[in-house]
């Protein structure tokens, strides 16, 4: 997606060779004509998936999702991430290691927003190792429903979460993927 690779080299800065900060667009504030473009863009390329609901992590995942999940005119839903609550069983959960933080959190999802018959799409603003990925597919499977597919806005492909999320077989779209940080420099796929 061109317009967003061109934003990313404009405004994107790479803290190390291993983190892009996106904040003035992506990540605190929000460029709402991006966000619009970017739910457009996921439509077209799930939208013979028969997708029920759009599901997110809080709170960087919302407004890619909630953009995707207006094309589709179906309901988003962002997962929590809470303190374990063993007492609660009206809840999914599970934990999940944070990429930026170096920190585990517990992934919550109410049972009340998601059935065995959802097809569920996970939206999510970046894609590094996987993790929150792989711990939104547990809580969707783990409920009976399906992952039609998984789409990233910024994906850093020098890092493993592709090749995981692949290798169990699911359809794994990112409208950017970066190559390389290395040196201060932004690098894409092709
Ligand atoms: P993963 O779970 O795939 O290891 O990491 C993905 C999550 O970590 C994303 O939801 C995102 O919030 C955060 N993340 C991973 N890499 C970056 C990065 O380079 N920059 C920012 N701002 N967040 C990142």
């Amino acid at each position: 997606m061109d317009l967003l690779r061109n934003i990313i080299l404009r405004k994107g800065h790479v803290i190390n060779e291993d983190i892009l900060k996106v904040d003035s667009f992506l990540n605190h504030q929000v460029d709402y004509e991006l966000m619009k473009e970017i739910g457009k863009e996921f439509f077209e390329y799930f939208k013979d998936k028969n997708i029920t609901k759009v599901f997110t992590i809080e709170s960087s995942g919302i407004a890619p999702a909630i953009m995707t999940a207006s094309e589709f005119k179906v309901p988003m839903v962002f997962l929590k991430k809470q303190k374990p609550n063993t007492l609660n069983n009206n809840t999914y959960q599970t934990e999940v290691k944070s990429f930026t933080k170096q920190t585990t959190y517990n992934l919550t999802l109410s049972k009340e927003y998601i059935n065995k018959n959802d097809n569920i799409l996970i939206i999510d603003d970046f894609l590094a190792n996987g993790e929150a990925a792989k711990g939104t597919i547990k809580l969707v499977e783990d409920a009976g429903a399906s992952v039609a597919g998984i789409g990233i806005v910024i994906e850093k492909s020098f890092q493993p979460g592709r090749k995981y999320l692949e290798e169990k077989g699911y359809d794994v779209y990112s409208l950017a993927r970066i190559s390389s940080l290395k040196d201060n420099k932004i690098e894409f796929v092709n």
